[in-house]
């Protein structure tokens, strides 16, 4: 392997303990403590995980934490009145809905019903739409980690071509947008599954970030020498070897990407972290704003 690993567990670390110095000085100074309310539906083991990690992380970092768990019969109309009472609750500044929700729910309408102040996944309308004009907002969780891991490696994106793969709403389209605000001003390809010749793509980017949601998205030989992969998916591949089953593995090759790359996320231990840490991150500044 000749990449530098991109550690994001290392990251996530330096940077909760920097938010839990936040957290200290807020109530210390205004007696305020940042508060998260995770609200989940039904019993989905990938979200019971994340919901967990996301609670954890919270209690961690000194911050209070409301879990509402709801079952996947809920009637919407109960979830949005739980929404709207957590949206004029003072001691909860973020509110997560945790996705997917369970089928038959509107996720755009349970979605609009956040408070965009307390919108800490960044996921309103009224968020993505501040970030895309360069407005004061929550900055999605995980492309904002993504920035954060990139800028780990020293590389100057000015003038650099990034490929972003994936076009959805919460990695694929921000991150591209993030990366092409002036401030980071790299050069953008978005590339999806109407992209022809993806590897005629990638072979040219500096900076390939992968959120496909299958394994082998990406291989080494569609990279140039040298270029930094953000290894975004999480995929189970079932793996008798394990006690569940199953192991985690990302979009990208990583053997092959690794004898290719200057720099690489791992799958688990990259982009992960980081994206429960941005949402940390995104809650202590909501409770900053409604007090200050
Ligand atoms: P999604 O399914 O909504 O979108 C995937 C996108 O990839 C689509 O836009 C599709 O056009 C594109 N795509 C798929 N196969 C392709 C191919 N062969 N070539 C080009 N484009 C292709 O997925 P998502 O919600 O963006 O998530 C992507 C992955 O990232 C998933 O594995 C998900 O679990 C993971 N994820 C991880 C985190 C984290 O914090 N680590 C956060 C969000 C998502």
């Amino acid at each position: 392997m000749n990449a530098q690993l991109i550690d994001g567990k290392k990251l996530a670390t330096e940077t909760r303990a920097e938010i839990a110095r936040g957290v200290a000085a807020l109530k210390a100074e205004k007696g305020v403590t940042p508060g998260l309310a995770v609200i989940l539906v039904g019993d989905n083991p990938a979200s019971v995980s994340y919901v967990t990690a996301k609670e954890k992380a919270c209690r961690e970092a000194g911050m209070l934490s409301r879990e509402i768990r709801m079952p996947a019969t809920v009637a919407e109309d109960e979830l949005i009145a739980a929404i709207a009472k957590l949206n004029a609750d003072p001691a909860i500044h973020g509110i997560l809905v945790q996705l997917p929700l369970p089928k038959g729910f509107s996720e755009k309408r349970v979605i609009d019903a956040i408070a965009p102040e307390k919108d800490v996944d960044g996921f309103t309308p009224v968020n993505v739409g501040r970030m895309l004009i360069g407005d004061d907002c929550f900055l999605p969780c995980t492309p904002h980690g993504i920035i954060k891991l990139i800028e780990v490696t020293g590389m100057d994106l000015a003038g650099k071509h990034a490929v972003v793969i994936g076009r959805s709403n919460i990695v694929g389209k921000p991150v591209a947008a993030l990366l092409s605000r002036k401030s980071v001003n790299a050069t953008v390809t978005l590339c999806h599954t109407g992209t022809k010749d993806l590897a005629a793509f990638t072979r040219t980017a500096d900076v390939v970030v992968v959120a496909a949601g299958r394994p082998n998205t990406l291989t080494g030989d569609m990279l140039k020498p040298g270029a930094v992969v953000i290894d975004v998916g999480v995929n189970r591949v079932p793996d008798a070897t394990k006690e569940k089953g199953y192991r985690l593995c990302g979009d990208a090759d990583f053997a092959s990407c690794a004898e290719v790359a200057s720099a690489i996320t791992p799958v688990p231990g990259g982009v992960g972290p980081m994206t429960i840490t941005m949402l940390l991150w995104n809650t202590l500044e909501s409770a900053r704003r409604v007090e200050g």
